[in-house]
């Protein structure tokens, strides 16, 4: 598994296991790295489904959105992930998604309960919620606000639209968006069974922020995706043509 050895590797495997994660909206949502360099931002470029994204297919982004690297047109949407890595100096990487079961889930304006363990990092005590627009972050102010409202959280759903996670990493940036994605399908589907009426209490939610989503756990996480993408989308890193899936 060669994914991880430059920004733009990284970058790109992180699109190819949101894919592998259920995340595809077409050719919408897209993955966010620092640049190591202070440059800026790497992400895919846009008009590409996030399963075809190799390290030929992602762009270095100023802070105010200048193509600095690579080819094609950058998302409008990357002021979410620009205004995120402004204002925390501890977020490595970015997601935005339109993932289905966390609009679906946004839709029912009821509170995230911890029915399985993908909720836990993102309740204190229900997942923030930024209600600023459903239209597209397009604009710096949009994006700042965006960040505002996820202040130090791992991530917020999006009302009408989708859903933005952090992570110091790429591996936890992703993860916080399958488990976010998780936690939503889980209990949409609780839902239609008519609850849920059963969920972990605030004792095991707490033992749980502390026991189970450490870096080492998350990183096999975010490991076994990209294993995934690689088996499902063919292998990028190393050049095997990219076939659907
Ligand atoms: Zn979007």
């Amino acid at each position: 598994m060669a994914h991880g050895t430059t920004a733009a590797d990284e970058v790109a495997a992180a699109h190819r296991a949101l894919a592998a994660a259920g995340q595809a909206d077409m050719v919408w949502g897209h993955a966010a790295v620092r640049d190591p360099e202070g440059r800026g931002l790497w992400t895919k470029a846009s008009g590409w489904g996030l399963e075809e994204i190799t390290p030929e297919r992602v762009v270095l982004l100023s802070d105010d959105g200048e193509v600095l690297a690579g080819d094609g047109p950058r998302h409008i949407e990357f002021h979410i992930h620009a205004a995120l890595m402004r204002a925390r100096p501890d977020v490595g990487a970015t997601v935005h998604t339109h993932a289905e079961a966390t609009v679906a889930f946004a839709a029912l304006g009821v509170p995230l309960r911890p029915l399985s363990h993908d909720a836990v990092p993102f309740l204190a005590p229900d997942v923030v919620r930024f209600t600023g627009t459903s239209d597209l972050v397009a604009t710096r102010a949009l994006g700042d606000a965006l960040a505002t409202a996820i202040g130090t959280a791992n991530g917020c759903l999006i009302p009408g639209h989708g859903m933005v996670t952090v992570g110091p990493d790429v591996a936890t940036a992703v993860m916080h968006a399958a488990l976010l994605e998780r936690a939503c399908r889980i209990q949409l589907s609780a839902g239609g069974g008519g609850g849920p009426v059963v969920w972990s209490s605030d004792a095991d939610v707490a033992a749980k922020r502390r026991n189970l989503w450490t870096a080492a756990q998350l990183a096999a996480g975010y490991d076994y995706l990209v294993r995934t993408a690689d088996r499902r989308f063919g292998d990028a890193a190393h050049g095997t043509d990219v076939h659907g899936g």
